[in-house]
């Protein structure tokens, strides 16, 4: 297929107002001789905890380790039996279930509230049993999950929260506070196509608990609190300092990224009408539009119509967990809601490349759109 007019996202052009401080950056660290650990890390570690409002973060080597390393080490200090239930919502990207099975820990999911596409809290709370140790709450698609009085409720009957904020960088909770600072500790990732995308794979843990963050360091570091000396069978995950010093040219910037998001998006809440197409909820800062995720039916013919225009676009996600070849131990499950979602969702193109104009050009294209128009 040739290159559409309006790409989805072009990672190249998305780096290219920061390209010749990474290239600085990566030279910094080529000639500096310091491969692993050391300064971009330590600093990247200070300048994310600053940003999201916590005592604590751990580099680490990308979002899936963050969420597996977390739930270790809330294994390993006692605070998680090593069998407990742990609710995640149906509707995810499969490394917020992967890293609850990879620890042994048993998956409950529930569905989300189709309006949000996100955590249904009162399903959460329906979902708990004396075996529920934790949740996982997912800023899916970059739009905050959070409900301060059901938290507050979990919390007293000690189950741990665990935030999966790969998607929502820089979104905030009602009163104010950021994800990845809400919970017990959150998970972030640095894949290149996230809001704050490294040139590899990086990932981090947020908390502001002490004893958590010294054990997710360890695990992440073969196990070791200092030099050869191990006090659990840890890992090697820890971050590459090559990345840490792109992120650390790249995270000032995610507010006016961010900003530029919102800005996409609300051209097309504004000028998309086509009763074929449902449109997301609007956001304020709660929303980072990690995705801009419309619904429609007959999602095939849609997609098609779009490559007859040379609209970019994506699916997240067209299997969900629960119906992937890995998990058949899950298929059986009645999941309407989820795999509802899932048959229908369509992701347009939302990225900092993706201009103001273009984006209204995207909004007539789509407002043209009519499923019973077989020929485009
Ligand atoms: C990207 C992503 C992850 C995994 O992050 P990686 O860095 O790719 O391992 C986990 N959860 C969600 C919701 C994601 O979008």
């Amino acid at each position: 297929m040739t290159t559409p007019r309006y790409p989805f996202l072009d990672l190249a052009d998305t780096n290219r107002p920061f390209q010749e401080r990474i290239e600085q950056a990566v030279l910094r660290v080529v000639r500096s001789g310091r491969y692993i650990g050391g300064e971009e890390c330590k600093s990247f570690e200070q300048n994310l905890a600053r940003l999201v409002g916590t005592d604590f973060c751990v580099g680490v080597s990308n979002g899936l380790d963050a969420l597996r390393l977390i739930f270790r080490a809330f294994i390993e200090l006692g605070q998680l039996a090593p069998d407990a239930e742990v609710i995640v919502p149906a509707n995810t990207y499969i490394a917020s279930v992967l890293a609850v099975t990879d620890n042994g820990l048993r998956p409950v999911f529930v569905e989300p509230d189709p309006r949000t596409l996100n955590l249904d809290w009162n399903a959460v709370l329906n979902a708990v049993t004396p075996r529920t140790g934790a949740i996982m709450t997912v800023h899916l698609y970059g739009r905050a999950c959070w409900d301060q009085s059901i938290a507050d409720t979990l919390r007293r009957r000690g189950i741990l929260i665990v935030e999966d904020n790969a998607q929502a960088i820089g979104a905030q909770a009602l009163d104010g506070r950021y994800t990845g600072s809400l919970g017990d500790a959150a998970a972030f990732s640095f894949y290149p196509t996230k809001n704050v995308g490294a040139i590899g794979d990086a990932g981090a843990v947020t908390t502001n608990r002490r004893d958590l963050a010294d054990m997710v360091r360890a695990l992440a570091n073969y196990g070791s609190d200092r030099r050869y000396h191990n006090i659990v069978c840890g890992y090697n995950c820890r971050l590459d300092p090559v990345q840490a010093a792109v992120l650390n040219v790249k995270l000032p910037a995610i507010e006016e990224e961010n900003a530029r998001r919102r800005e996409i998006a609300e051209i097309y809440n504004a000028e998309i009408s086509n009763p074929y197409i449902s449109l997301p909820l609007p956001g304020g800062l709660d929303m980072v539009w990690h995705q801009y995720v419309v619904r429609v039916e007959n999602r095939d013919g849609f997609t098609a119509f779009l490559d007859s225009r040379g609209v970019g676009w994506d699916i997240h996600y067209a299997v969900p967990p629960h119906r992937q070849p890995c998990y058949t131990r899950y298929s059986g499950l009645n999941l309407p809601v989820t795999d509802d979602i899932a048959r229908s969702v369509v992701s347009l193109p939302v990225s900092p490349s993706t201009s103001p104009d273009d984006a209204r050009q995207i909004a007539a294209v789509i407002n043209s759109y009519s499923p019973q128009r077989a020929i485009f």
